[in-house]
């Protein structure tokens, strides 16, 4: 009876054990898999984080044809966490990917504004867009892709040429 008395003083006086979900978010668990954060200012545009990504949830998109300028854009809604974009960048360790410990917020319910979290969802305003504009992106980062390989072939056909008339 005693013993009854105490485990319930104990229970009084103790924090609830339950989350205030979802009036309050719910804790990540620790060595939580969350968003991917990106910065541009240590990658060499190598390719390989789009390339390993298995749902093609990172596209670059060729800016600049002439100096071959990419920029990195991140879908974290098609992200599936599986960290394959960190361990296969060659600039992780200085922190160019990185697997951050943070969910993305529901789409529809917030919408991502991260610096970190590359371009495209840095220009989304509505969220109701974000399917079709990252359509249109994908298209228009294929095509980019395309016409910098033309641009590479035309350049290295030139130089052909002037290796030719040179001698
Ligand atoms: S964590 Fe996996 S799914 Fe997400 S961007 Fe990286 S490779 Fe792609
Ligand atoms: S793997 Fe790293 S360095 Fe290479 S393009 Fe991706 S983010 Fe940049």
């Amino acid at each position: 009876m005693l013993k009854m008395f105490i485990e319930s003083f104990k229970n009084l006086i103790s924090k609830p054990q339950t989350l205030k979900y979802p009036f309050e978010p719910s804790p990540e668990p620790k060595n939580y898999r969350g968003t991917i954060f990106y910065n541009e200012e240590l990658c060499i545009f190598c390719d390989k984080c789009e390339n390993i990504c298995p749902p093609g949830a990172i596209k670059f998109e060729v800016i600049d044809i002439e100096n071959g300028k990419k920029q990195y854009n991140y879908n974290p809604y098609l992200c599936i966490y599986c960290g394959a974009c960190v361990d296969a960048c060659p600039k992780s360790d200085e922190g160019c990917l990185s697997q951050s410990d943070k969910r993305t917020p529901a789409l529809g319910r917030e919408v991502v504004k991260n610096k970190k979290l590359g371009y495209f969802i840095n220009k989304i305003d509505n969220p109701r867009d974000f399917e079709k504009e990252w359509e249109k992106l994908e298209k228009r980062a294929k095509l980019s892709r395309e016409k910098l390989a033309e641009h590479k072939k035309q350049q290295r056909l030139k130089k052909k040429e002037q290796i030719k008339k040179s001698n």
